[in-house]
């Protein structure tokens, strides 16, 4: 059978990986993919975004299931698309998706069915944001309401960083219309961690967990960037912190959108912040399957992941249960010089060691230049995933595999891991 991954990102190679070990699997093409995944043997790259062309090409080639990978096609109602052409697709549909495509949404939706968040208030109007902040004091945390990259969001620790989070995105109209809206919350503290479970309308299977690195330096310093490093699974989500998120969190999460009227189906991901006493709150949820945590999610998956979509779509994910490789499984990304502000490309990267059952590099930001020699064509450039029986022994893998791995100016942290090696 021939399956579709739509996406270029590191999230979408390791997708498109894992489905291409199905002995059901002829081919999987990859929408518009990267130079890693126009490298792998049973993958192919299809040049193709616009959404109405990627539903012609499924039905020209008899494509039998489309996996949607980003946030941005999904806001803009692929899954519509597809299923008003009958075709099968997995993720949610736009309306279902607005979890993710608006703040707002996602913060009345939570308060109207009681899930733990951050208190918070929705502004258009920047004299009246800027009186809410007054009054709030710092730290204090500004959104855009839209999609923005993961740059939307101004953790603000001074009066003066909020006033101008507020200014940047309300006067300055800096995300355009994505920040017309800006949603003001309180400033939660505590350790994060990243939930995520496939949906299928109405059951719902956790995958295993894991832990992201936002900031783009060791120890979590510097800037936030769409994240430098996750593994899995992550020792702060104990059985005791799983089944409570799953009640408190994600069955109301999916009950109360059935309610609304609106059937989830796809990955939901839940941003946790989990406060000292040990109490989950959701900073935000995801309509997708986080990058870089699919990383080592998927070289953890030991079941047939065409077999588990086919379930997904067709609403019988009761029937499956997940089996992971017991070993940790920790994610590097090594980005690229200037990243995340101005990352440069046309780098070229060398080193790459072939894949072993304890390493592997998934591609994002990479592409072939004209003489056919893999550069660096975005921020994020690749991440390898080492595995090994702890944490410890997990970033012994990856590391050795990192250090050979050359580009101009490559960034990466020395650390992935070092939250789960404290617990
Ligand atoms: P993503 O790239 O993850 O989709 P996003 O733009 O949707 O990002 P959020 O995940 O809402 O933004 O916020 C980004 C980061 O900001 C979070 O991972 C967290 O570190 C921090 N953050 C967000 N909300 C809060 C809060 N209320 N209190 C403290 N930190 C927060």
């Amino acid at each position: 059978m021939k399956i579709l991954v739509v996406g270029s990102g590191g999230r979408e190679h390791a997708l498109a990986w894992k489905l291409a070990q199905s002995e059901r699997v002829q081919m999987v093409y990859v929408a518009p993919g990267n130079g890693g995944t126009a490298r792998d043997v049973r993958l192919q790259n299809v040049p193709i975004t616009d959404l109405e062309q990627l539903a012609n090409f499924v039905e020209q080639e008899g494509v039998a299931l489309t996996v949607v990978g980003p946030e941005v096609p999904l806001a803009a109602g692929i899954v519509n698309l597809f299923r008003a052409r009958g075709l099968k697709v997995f993720g949610p549909t736009r309306e279902a998706a607005q979890l993710e495509s608006s703040k707002d949404f996602a913060k009345a939706f939570m308060k109207r069915h009681g899930i733990p968040t951050a208190e918070y208030e929705t502004f258009a109007d920047a004299k009246a944001a800027h009186a809410f902040v007054d009054k709030m004091g710092a730290p204090i945390v500004i959104k855009a309401d839209g999609l923005a990259a993961g740059k939307g969001v101004v953790v603000a620790m001074s009066l003066e960083e909020a006033h101008g989070a507020v200014d940047h995105m309300l006067s300055d109209n800096a995300f355009g219309d994505a920040g017309a809206r800006i949603v003001i919350e309180e400033f939660l503290a505590g350790e994060e961690a990243s939930f995520i479970v496939m949906c299928d309308g109405k059951n719902v299977l956790p995958l295993a967990t894991s832990q992201d690195h936002k900031r783009l330096l060791d120890a979590d310093q510097g800037p936030n960037t769409g994240g430098m490093g996750a593994y899995s699974p992550a020792p702060i989500v104990t059985p005791a912190m799983h089944a409570r998120v799953m009640r408190e969190i994600i069955m109301p999460t999916i009950q109360g959108m059935a309610k609304d009227g609106i059937q989830f189906t796809g990955f939901l991901y839940a941003g946790l912040m989990i406060d000292a006493a040990g109490n989950p709150r959701t900073l935000e949820f995801n309509c997708r399957m986080g990058d870089p945590e699919t990383q080592p999610i998927m070289s953890r998956l030991k079941t047939d992941l065409v077999n588990v979509m086919e379930h997904a779509v067709n609403g019988t994910l009761d029937q499956v249960e997940l089996e992971w490789d017991r070993r940790t499984a920790v994610g590097v990304v090594l980005a690229a010089a200037g990243y995340p502000d101005a990352p440069l490309k046309g780098a070229h990267i060398h080193g790459i060691p072939a894949e072993t059952t304890d390493a592997v590099t998934f591609h994002a930001g990479t592409t072939d230049d004209a003489d056919g020699k893999l550069v660096t064509s975005g921020g994020r450039v690749l991440c390898v995933v080492g595995l090994g029986d702890n944490i410890k022994m997990a970033q012994k893998q990856a590391y050795e595999a990192v250090d050979k791995i050359g580009f101009e100016g490559v960034q990466f942290r020395r650390d992935i891991g070092w939250r789960g090696l404290k617990h």
